[in-house]
């Protein structure tokens, strides 16, 4: 039992003698240790004094800003139940979700107002709302925070429910994924012991603060008694210049994320010089792509994190020393790395039973950073946590040294006259021709083959590459089983908010009235 689940004390315990350090910074303004501290403080009493109590869910509608970063803080501080939805859901799926946590209370951020509305009157729920801009008379305007009295943490149970958080909705419906204060402080503080952010870095929160990922680099930036550079939503073209003005040290950025800053026209390598180090994950990265980045921030140290919103984010991280030159060569940067220090990770055949080095299984983690369950669906968490193990529903081999390969969400596997065909590795490939600016490969029903790998390719501008160049590319690469069988060009791929392709959406066109091994 600790102040805040444990999230609290242990902010708190690192930020002493930082009091007057910088701990947010935002375009507009600069909060230091001890004023952020102070108005989470004031936030948690207002929060309080709105009805919100222990255990209640706490809804945030809100792209990342300087008051994200506090709730942060302010709704553990009361033993309440930091609950983000994601700002880039359409209204149906805000009230989907509404309707699913039932929250005491929702925040609402600027720009957001007129979703919210929506959403809320969709879900049914008679719901107060606190927002920066009021759109209705009743709503408690985001101001007033400051003028409440602060409050003393409340002593809460690092194993109790503090956070639910929604998944990134890749593969269908997302899921709320409920997790400890433990878990998330417990695994953000086991990432720094491999040294990214670093005590007093100055961390770059540009991914989504709606998503695990994004709060558990933000957690990690706390427990650091760092300072988060918030960028509000993310442009390509500002966020480098966002990095160098705010002499950023850390950057945690999702390939997407990266893919565009280093596409747009105007970008400046000089501007990453600083950076010391950068962490990408929370979906495959294509090795051309790791390369420009390499090239484009030469100061950097690199490491790259593997996991899942159901394990608190990295369950593995491959370290800067796998992306030395001479690991390289031995391929070892296509992994995901090792099983953070805590935590065990295995490759297991459908029965749970360890597979052997480099035979492909279903990834299982187990360890302190597993999340309490999905909120209330007791039969899905079952079947996730069998045995005490995490099923991911990816597939991956461990090599000779330990290191895990991901090789594929198990449902984007394409099973193609009986071989198995990795979408991830037809995609790396396609995406190392330089004509292609993003590709998907996915199963489409065949005759002959039951399934055919067929690839859905977004070109750069102004290339006259066709389809026959691009089967002689993949034959060059690959066996012939696994080159796309056909293809499909298109001027955008659909994605998530955490920039993941939606397949599903993709293979959806094609299945149709037919039933294939994939949902
Ligand atoms: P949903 O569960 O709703 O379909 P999601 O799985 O995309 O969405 P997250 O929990 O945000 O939601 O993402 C976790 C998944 O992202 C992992 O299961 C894995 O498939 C993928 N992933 C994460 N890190 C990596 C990585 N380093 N390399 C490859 N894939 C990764
Ligand atoms: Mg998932």
């Amino acid at each position: 039992v600790e102040d805040g689940g444990g999230s609290v004390a242990a902010v708190r315990a690192a930020v002493t003698g930082c009091a007057d350090r910088p701990a947010i910074i935002t375009r507009h303004a600069e909060l230091d240790w001890s004023g952020t501290l102070e108005s989470a403080a004031r936030i948690a009493g207002a929060l309080r004094s709105l009805g919100v109590g222990r255990g209640d869910r706490v809804a945030i509608l809100a792209a990342n800003d300087g008051l994200y970063v506090q709730l942060y803080l302010a709704i553990p501080w009361i033993g309440a139940v930091l609950t983000p939805l994601n700002c880039r859901w359409s209204v149906a799926e805000n009230a989907f979700a509404l309707a699913d946590c039932r929250p005491s209370l929702m925040i609402v951020g600027e720009g957001f107002e007129q979703a919210a509305q929506d959403a809320i009157a969709r879900s049914g729920l008679a719901l107060p709302v606190v927002s920066s801009g009021a759109l209705r008379p009743e709503w408690v305007p985001a101001s007033e925070f400051s003028g409440h009295a602060p409050v003393p943490p409340e002593q809460v149970d690092g194993d109790a429910p503090w956070g639910i958080f929604y998944t990134g909705g890749t593969t269908g419906r997302a899921k709320g994924v409920m997790l400890s204060g433990a878990n998330v402080a417990g695994n953000s503080q086991t990432v720094r012991t491999l040294g990214v952010f670093p005590d007093g870095c100055r961390a770059l929160i540009a991914a989504p603060l709606f998503h695990l990922a994004g709060a558990s680099a933000l957690m990690s930036t706390m427990l650091a008694g760092g300072a988060a550079v918030v960028a509000p939503g993310f442009h390509p073209a500002e966020t480098p210049r966002l990095i160098a003005d705010n002499g950023v040290t850390d950057a945690f950025l999702v390939p997407a994320m990266i893919r565009m800053v280093l596409d747009d026209p105007g970008f400046d390598p000089g501007l990453l010089s600083g950076v010391q180090r950068i962490l990408y994950g929370a979906s495959p990265m294509s090795e051309a792509l790791l390369d420009r980045i390499t090239a484009a921030a030469p100061h950097a140290q690199f490491y790259q994190a593997y996991g899942m919103t159901e394990t608190s984010a990295a369950a593995t991280l491959l370290t800067p020393d796998m992306h030395r030159d001479e690991n390289r060569r031995a391929g070892k940067h296509r992994s995901a790395g090792r099983a953070i220090p805590g935590t065990e990770v295995r490759v297991a055949d459908p029965a749970g039973r360890p597979v052997a080095v480099g035979e492909v299984g279903e990834i299982l983690v187990r360890g302190p950073g597993v999340m309490l369950g999905y909120w209330e669906q007791p039969e899905t968490t079952a079947a996730a946590l069998a045995n005490g193990w995490m099923h991911t529903g990816d597939g991956g081999y461990l090599d000779e040294d330990g290191l895990l390969f991901v090789v594929d969400r198990m449902k984007d596997m394409i099973v193609s006259g009986g071989e198995n065909v990795y979408s991830a590795e037809v995609e790396a490939v396609l995406d190392s021709h330089p004509a292609i600016a993003q590709c998907t490969v996915i199963a489409v029903p065949d005759a002959r083959w039951g399934e055919r790998v067929h690839a859905v390719v977004v070109f750069h501008p102004d290339t006259d590459t066709g389809e026959e160049e691009l089967v002689a590319y993949c034959r060059d690469h690959i066996a012939a089983y696994k080159c796309p069988k056909s293809f499909e060009f298109v001027p955008v791929l659909p994605l998530s908010a955490a920039g993941k392709v939606l397949k599903a959406e993709l293979r959806a066109r094609h299945w149709t009235g037919q039933s294939s091994n994939v949902s």
